[in-house]
């Protein structure tokens, strides 16, 4: 290693030390905190994040980078190094960053902890009023952001590229078109026939700390390492978070009378965090030893709830646990009992709580939603009716409350606009990783038809967990699957399970 890189490398550390005490924050502040604690919290988040993105943007690590650049061309080290694929993300990270004034980035951590507070106060007290001035804020600061960042056909496109690096809205709106065109045929016809799957085991009297005590044995079922990370935490919307790969950690939420959130939610993170403790060691405190986008973060995270713990074979190999510890709930109920009941399809206003194939609907709505507030044609106090009609044009329900419907996720406290799609994004990209998998491994698919998940967290360690952030997701996708972001492995898998279920 060259002695500009070594120099870049120790640079890079630093700033990213700082970025995880952020995170360590945070994740107290969400977890642990009182609410009181929460705006100085955000003062102090604030703080950190000043002094990180003045490092990261400062001249000496524009040089830096520059020398390092050419010292790896010189020497001519390999495109998929550790050292090119750092330099290639500073370089860009870099240039972008130089267009954020460091006033802002701070203005919006500060703006961020305050809506954070009013948003939790407005969904308890169902009071869109509470939130609806600081919704207006982050609205404004988004559309600040597209203006800072640049972008050559719609704005929305450099929000976006935050989170999805190589997609345009454009591109989005294709695949979430003929998503809509193929499934929402699906999705009526399973309305028809609402009465071949019961789903009413799911919502008994099911104890928080009995579930407590279950949870961590699915977490692990599919592949969480307890000794990389923490005890469950609990949050009002769950989230994983990593401070390194040796310390990646989950939330869940816990509801009394219903066993899927905490159940499908658990497995949900868990999928997140084992890509955080499956980046490659040598990665660790730089900015590659993470996921490389949301939406492959989100394929994981999907493909652990869903393809894995919403599966037939998963289920008739792990049901004994869960009745086991709710005898009387589920004694008398069978493994297709359960699998059926988890696998029902019905609109809902919940998007956490959606099925696999309305989901997708969830996240269409706020992907128009957030292009209006982006391009100014929907302000801050008319986000509810927006929503409620978008929400009966797409599912055809109305949510009776405003905490049923725009207050129900946390994404809109901070400018965090073009995040939403990345969701729908991670249904598709994980199906046509995991046909993927299994065509290039049969160990997978017989692991996976005893509930063992070993073998498939072996091949997501190799073709997607190691590489961090070392690749964009086209180019990380066609090296795993042979092939870029493609809607149709999602398509057949949605017509076969579903058909089968509602006998289509
Ligand atoms: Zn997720």
């Amino acid at each position: 290693m060259g002695n500009h890189f070594q120099q870049l490398l120790e640079k890079v550390n630093e700033i990213h030390d700082l970025e995880k005490v952020t995170w360590l924050l945070s994740w107290d502040r969400e977890v642990n905190a009182p609410s009181a604690g929460a705006a100085i919290r955000s003062k102090q988040i604030g703080t950190v994040s000043k002094l990180m993105h003045e490092l990261s943007v400062s001249d000496e690590m524009g040089e830096l980078i520059e020398r390092s650049a050419d010292e790896l061309n010189s020497a001519g080290t390999d495109r998929s190094s550790m050292e090119q694929s750092l330099v290639r993300f500073l370089a860009r990270d870099y240039k972008e960053n130089r267009r954020i004034p460091t006033d802002y980035v701070q203005r919006v951590s500060i703006a961020q902890g305050k809506a954070n507070e009013a948003w939790k106060s407005a969904r308890a007290n169902n009071n869109f009023a509470e939130f609806a001035p600081h919704l207006a804020i982050s609205i404004a600061h988004g559309q600040e952001k597209a203006e800072y960042l640049g972008y050559e056909d719609e704005k929305y496109d450099a929000l976006l590229s935050q989170f999805e690096r190589g997609m345009k809205t454009a591109d989005v709106r294709r695949v979430f078109d003929a998503i809509r065109a193929e499934t929402a045929p699906l999705i009526a016809a399973i309305n028809e026939r609402q009465d071949k799957v019961d789903d009413s085991i799911l919502h008994q009297d099911f104890p928080v700390e009995i579930q407590q005590t279950v949870a961590p044995y699915f977490a692990k079922a599919v592949g969480y390492n307890f000794d990389h990370g923490a005890e469950l935490g609990t949050a009002a919307h769950p989230f994983a978070s990593s401070f390194s790969r040796y310390d990646a950690r989950i939330t869940t939420r816990w509801y009394a009378n219903f066993i899927s959130p905490a159940l499908f939610g658990t497995m949900h993170e868990t999928g997140h965090a084992i890509y955080e403790q499956g980046t490659g060691a040598e990665l660790e405190r730089t900015p590659l030893a993470r996921g490389t986008s949301m939406g492959i973060h989100e394929s994981q995270s999907r493909m652990m709830e869903n393809l894995v713990g919403r599966s037939r074979a998963f289920w008739h190999a792990h049901f004994h646990k869960l009745q086991e510890a709710f005898p009387s709930q589920l004694g008398s109920s069978s493994a297709e009992d359960f699998y059926r009941a988890i696998n029902k399809v019905s609109p809902s206003f919940i998007r956490v709580e959606a099925d696999e194939l309305t989901y997708n609907m969830h996240i269409m709505l706020r992907f128009e939603l957030e292009q209006a507030m982006i391009n100014g044609d929907l302000k801050a106090e008319d986000v509810p009716d927006a929503w409620n009609s978008k929400m009966e044009e797409l599912l055809g329900i109305i949510p009776p409350t405003d905490s049923q419907g725009c207050l129900q996720d946390i994404h809109w406290t901070r400018p965090s606009y073009g995040y939403f799609p990345t969701y729908a994004l991670g249904n598709f990209y994980s199906v046509q990783l995991l046909d993927a998998a299994k065509e290039q491994d049969p160990s997978i698919e017989a692991g996976l038809a005893k509930g063992d998940t070993a073998p498939l967290k072996a091949w997501l360690g190799k073709n997607i967990h190691e590489h961090g952030k070392k690749f964009d997701p086209p180019e990380l996708v066609t090296m795993a699957t042979g092939r870029p972001l493609d809607h149709e492995p999602f398509v057949r898998y949605a017509k076969a399970k579903f058909g089968e279920l509602y006998e289509l």
